[in-house]
């Protein structure tokens, strides 16, 4: 064994090359084929080997229990329309079970690892007349580390449900949050006037417990709410929901921007806060936490809250090329409220 490693390192010192790269089992990912696979083998070891251009992409959200090096790559203009075909059991604060439809890149991430990956103009839209978690990342965590993961995007849910919610970086469940960032505008519009919804928004997870260091979270929220809201600018609602899972540290993080939002319900209670919203169980550590966060509520019911202000928006479109090592996009801007998103991003020249 002592030989095998001298042998190793020897030839580790000739090549300059690494054993990783010998290690068969890491599959490497060029294009969406390669990430479509994925679903195959929801266990396995992948690698992203350049950035892929998602957009036409009617992407289905996969369950994944594996480990994903993005390599520092992007994957961009993805567009999620639909929750996975499979679901997960959620909990409400009462414990209360759900069985839960889940929308973004993954579905689900459970034992898995997402490391060193950027979503660039991401676009998840449902409408879902179930229980539904939407992020961009996984609409279901559990057990799952991701680490220096990227997102900017939108996400947008029309909800028939009860048991809902959107995230940045993921929707419901239990997870280590180390380095990231989202940058996000996240909408949320009940139209379920029978039931009281239980709704959750959070920067970086909408609802369960997450270890949370080093994010850099900048959101723009709407919630129009005929139930119950909990929103935050890291975490909606921290809650064990029934399960072993206890407090997690929440440091050294920096939020910005604002929730808007109304809660339509005389039994109001408007959880709306720059880290947690409502913090059933508590982080078992918070320190060096910086907001410069608003919480914005309305309690004018009868207006659906969007980051669009006009009722007849009208839009003008502005292709910004690639430049240097930056990005290019679409920018569309309405010319009445001044609201603007991008889309259609194009890398920078090799
Ligand atoms: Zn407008």
């Amino acid at each position: 064994m002592k030989r095998l490693v001298s042998l190793c390192l020897a030839v580790l010192l000739l090549a300059g090359a690494t054993c990783a790269r010998a290690d068969a089992a890491v599959r490497e990912i060029y294009d969406v084929d390669g990430l479509r696979a994925m679903a195959n083998d929801p266990a396995g070891h992948y690698r992203l080997m350049n950035d892929i251009d998602m957009g036409g992409v009617d992407w289905t959200p996969i369950a994944f229990s594996g480990e994903l090096d993005g390599g520092g790559h992007c994957l961009y203009n993805l567009t999620v329309t639909k929750p996975g075909p499979d679901t997960r059991v959620t909990r409400d604060g009462n414990k209360k079970e759900y069985d839960t439809t889940l929308a973004g890149l993954f579905s689900a991430l459970e034992n898995a690892s997402v490391h060193d990956l950027r979503l660039t103009g991401a676009y998840v839209n449902v409408e879902n007349d179930t229980h539904c978690f939407a992020a961009l990342l996984a609409g279901y965590v559990n057990q799952s580390v991701v680490s220096a993961v990227s997102v900017q995007g939108r996400v947008r849910m029309t909800s028939h449900g009860v048991m809902v919610g959107v995230g940045g970086l993921a929707g419901f469940g239990f997870g280590s949050f180390d380095r990231c960032d989202a940058k996000i505008e996240l909408v949320f519009e009940d139209q379920n006037f029978d039931f009281r919804c239980e709704e959750f928004m959070g920067g970086v997870l909408a609802c369960g417990i997450a270890e949370i260091n080093a994010c850099m979270i900048d959101i723009d929220g709407y919630a129009s709410c005929h139930g119950y809201v909990h929103n935050g600018g890291l975490v909606g609602m921290s809650y064990h929901c029934g399960t072993k899972n206890t407090g997690k540290p929440v440091t050294n993080n920096i939020i910005e921007g604002r929730i808007r939002f109304f809660e339509d319900n005389p039994d109001r209670r408007a959880y709306c806060e720059a880290t947690i919203g409502e913090p059933l169980t508590k982080p078992s550590k918070t320190g060096s936490n910086h907001a410069a966060f608003k919480s914005d509520e309305t309690k004018k019911y009868d207006v659906v809250l969007l980051p669009e202000q006009c009722a007849e928006p009208s839009y003008e479109e502005t292709v910004v090329p690639p430049e240097g090592q930056r990005w290019g996009y679409t920018m569309h801007r309405c010319g009445g409220c001044g609201y603007l998103w991008t889309d259609t991003y194009t890398p920078p020249a090799p």
